[in-house]
């Protein structure tokens, strides 16, 4: 299938000015079939008379009428429109019968009670798929929308407050104009949706979700209209902008990957809405997604990229945004040191691998474009907006944000144009920081000796300016006090620092400002290690256990070194934003980065961690998560039992153990599937089975991931975890080699599921250094999907670091 490439939609956009569309959309074939069908009444004009461009439409093209004129012969996926006037009216009726694929247009059932539910999701080239348009960001128009749908069903859109007639068995829902938007943003969702409303500082909020997950909405829904409301008034007063609409809704999904940030009707999975009381990390995860769709409908839905290559435009700000806002605006105080142990890892990680590019790249059409849905662009894009905020100072920031918006709302933007108010509001001079962190790809390293920091850039490249802070700590009896901390600015590779008073730890990048690998001296790294728990703050103590992390990836320190280090910071750590990241950096530390020798013992002291932590009841949903990650001796395993207790979320991971060291399960997976009201309920089931030593089980799953049934896209992380269990390597060598021979066939579902598909298959347990040379072979091949390609590689290096590490 040709997408549409950088230079087609230059083209289009100086011929074409798109006033509106007018869309008609009948549902009515979807409550028992697969047809979606669609008349898009398109006004445009063109600058050239005569010329000829073409309307983007992936779907059965029945009928196209230009300007009065049946176009014989016209079909999709460009529909040809020749001999234009100055002003244009095309008509194009379709139908979308790919309505099960999770891609543009899908039809959900519910396998609970056969409910059937519609969304859609656009980016970044998938509106296309449900009606024709000029599927490009930077050709904006209004959109009016109206949708005939069953009349037991609720039709969710952009804009708010329909008129409603009825036609018997279905119902007209006629929506107002949506202001002007890229193609890729509006939204249509529809079905017997159960809805929450409610008023708040002027805004109609709304919640959505499924019928059988009412219950758990109606749960959390106060804490989400509390966040929706923060994040509203912050956002509207720091961007000097407040959101120029009624109408907010966010809409929880069957089906749907992660969040889309469609304007006025955000989009989510429905897996996050946790079925079991939310943990902190899961609260806090779910603040932060709702945050970064929020942000997005300034970065992003308002202002927008011209193409997909200052996609960073709208992906990094709105991962540094929902960050910001969180901590000042919401109890979430201490997201950035999650941040850190999370998505800056990976942005790490990404960074490291050979396929990393800088944060603006080229995309020379949008098939490529899709692969910059990565680490980099939103975790080191993040980063590095982090990173420009303390350089700049945040009153400056703040000052060049609001006058981006103003300048350029409801329009299109790029680098320059974003860089260009920054520097007017600093007053510094941000070409060479623009050149270094959004032009230039790779990791600067930084190491302190002799009060010299020294800064290396990737591959030999000079190093970038960096702004950071140093702490300096002296012992304090069992603890660390912090004496002072030097704020820096290198310039080049070598900085001296100011005299700093006698210190026992010299903290490189305290505060976490900076995005480079950190090199301690050897008498702070010694300290670092033996008293990270003494740090005084929750910034501070993930530096230290993600510098050591970052030292056991590179092949500097031992699993067993970082398991005792922050195996020691959990036990008296305060922040609950920073038990579950640190459980889950000492399981995978554990499991997959230690040699097979040390493994059961190492996730063995992991485990009575757990069972510690667990006594504490903010920490015990976590902690008998991890447990269950692993419990091996007889002991924690009876730990186990008694704290999963009648608790069916960790009742389910208690057994997923127990399939995994080969214990007897069947009949308590039989009576939990009679206890659990989840009405996603055979995937916990399924998940059992994942885990299980029965190979005939693995084969299921793995069939079940690789032909996309049955497990919703939200829970393929889970399908991963559970799947490949480090103790289970001889089972699962054949599966690594499976996973080479599938690679040519994957990515065909869309860029969400491309990603956690790869994601959820990929073997990191069962390959060996030559299965790995094939692996990066294949990645190689020509015609792979882009996106396949890129997440192979990012995660073939990492693998590739822990089969060093396991020896
Ligand atoms: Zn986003």
């Amino acid at each position: 299938m040709s997408s549409l490439t950088v230079d087609e939609a230059r083209a289009r956009a100086a011929l074409i000015h798109v006033e509106r569309y007018e869309i008609a959309v009948d549902l009515t074939g979807l409550l028992d079939g697969d047809a979606w069908r669609a008349q898009s009444t398109v006004r445009f004009s063109c600058r050239e008379p005569g010329a000829s461009t073409f309307l983007d439409c992936d779907a059965e093209v029945e009928q196209v009428v230009l300007n009065g004129v049946a176009l014989e012969g016209a079909a999709g996926p460009r529909v040809e429109l020749p001999g234009l006037a100055a002003d244009n009216v095309a008509v194009v009726r379709s139908v979308q019968r790919r309505t099960s694929q999770r891609t543009g247009v899908h039809r959900a059932v519910d396998p609970s009670d056969g409910r059937v539910y519609v969304w859609t999701s656009f980016e970044p080239d998938e509106a296309r798929l449900a009606w024709a348009c000029f599927d490009q960001p930077d050709l904006k128009a209004v959109h009016a929308l109206t949708v005939d749908a069953p009349a037991d069903w609720t039709v969710l859109t952009s804009t708010g407050d329909p008129v409603l007639t009825d036609l018997g068995a279905a119902r007209r829902w006629a929506f107002p104009d949506t202001p002007r938007l890229s193609t890729y943003v509006p939204a249509l969702d529809a079905g017997p949706f159960h809805v929450v409303r409610r008023e708040v500082d002027g805004h109609d909020l709304g919640l959505a979700c499924r019928q059988s997950l009412a219950s758990t909405l109606e749960r959390d829904a106060d804490e989400l209209f509390d966040l929706t409301r923060a994040g509203l008034a912050f956002f509207g007063e720091r961007f000097g902008l407040p959101f120029p609409q009624r109408r907010y809704d966010q809409v929880f999904l069957p089906d749907l990957g992660g969040a889309m940030e469609n304007w006025g009707c955000v989009a989510w999975s429905d897996a996050f809405l946790t079925r079991g009381q939310p943990s902190h990390g899961e609260r806090e995860l779910r603040a932060v997604v709702l945050l970064h769709e929020m942000a997005h409908m300034w970065f992003g839905d308002l202002v927008t990229m011209r193409w997909w290559d200052d996609l960073w435009l709208n992906e990094a700000f709105a991962e540094w945004a929902c960050h910001w806002a969180a901590e000042a605006a919401t109890e979430h105080t201490d997201v950035w040191a999650s941040f850190l142990a999370n998505g800056k890892l990976r942005g790490y990680a990404a960074d490291r691998a050979p396929s990393s590019h800088p944060i603006r790249q080229p995309a020379p059409d949008v098939a490529t474009a899709a692969a910059g849905f990565d680490a980099i662009t939103y975790s080191k894009g993040a980063s590095v907006l982090k990173q420009l905020v303390a350089w700049v100072g945040e009153d400056a920031f703040v000052e060049a944000l609001r006058s981006y918006f103003r300048k350029h709302a409801w329009g299109n933007a790029s680098l320059d144009d974003l860089m260009a108010e920054v520097a007017a509001a600093s007053g510094r001079d941000t070409a060479a920081w623009t050149r270094g962190w959004l032009g230039t790809a790779g990791t600067d390293v930084l190491a302190l000796e002799d009060g010299v920091l020294t800064a290396t850039g990737p591959d030999g490249a000079a190093p970038r300016p960096h702004r950071l802070d140093v702490g300096a700590y002296v012992r304090d009896g069992d603890g660390l006090a912090l004496r002072e901390v030097l704020a820096v600015e290198t310039e080049g590779p070598a900085t001296r620092l100011p005299e700093i008073a006698a210190a026992d730890l010299l903290l490189l990048n305290d505060g976490d400002l900076a995005f480079a690998v950190v090199r301690p001296d050897a008498a702070s790294r010694d300290v670092l290690l033996a008293r990270a728990p003494a740090l005084p703050t929750a910034v501070g103590r993930t530096v230290a256990v993600t510098t050591a992390w970052q030292l056991v990836v590179l092949g500097e320190l031992p699993a067993a070194a970082f398991v005792d280090c922050v195996d020691r910071v959990l036990a008296t750590e305060p922040a609950g934003a920073l038990v579950e990241p640190f459980l889950q950096l000492a399981v995978t530390a554990a499991g997959l980065w230690s040699p097979d020798a040390d493994r059961d013992a190492l996730l063995a002291a992991v485990a009575d961690t757990c069972v510690t932590l667990a006594e504490e009841p903010g920490r015990r949903r976590a902690a008998v998560r991890a447990l269950a990650r692993t419990a091996t001796a007889g002991e924690q395993l009876a730990a186990l039992d008694r704290l999963a207790g009648d608790d069916v979320d960790l009742r389910w991971a208690r057994l997923r153990r127990r399939a995994a060291l080969g214990l007897p399960v069947d009949d308590e997976v039989a009576a939990l599937l009679g206890d659990d009201p989840d009405p996603d309920r055979a995937v916990s089931a399924l998940l059992v089975r994942a885990a299980s030593l029965d190979p005939a089980a693995k084969q299921e799953v793995w069939d079940a991931v690789r032909g996309l049934a049955g497990v919703p896209l939200g829970r393929l992380r889970d399908v991963q975890q559970a799947f490949w269990q480090p103790s289970q390597a001889e089972l699962l060598a054949p599966y690594a080699e499976r996973f080479v021979a599938l690679l040519p066939s994957l990515g065909t579902g869309g860029m969400i599921s491309s990603m956690a598909t790869v994601g959820a298959l990929f073997p990191v347990v069962g390959a060996d250094a030559a299965l790995l040379d094939r692996l990066q072979r294949a990645a190689a091949a020509p015609g792979l999907d882009p996106v396949v390609a890129q997440t192979v590689v990012v995660r073939s290096d990492e693998l590739r670091r822990m089969l060093a590490a396991r020896g």
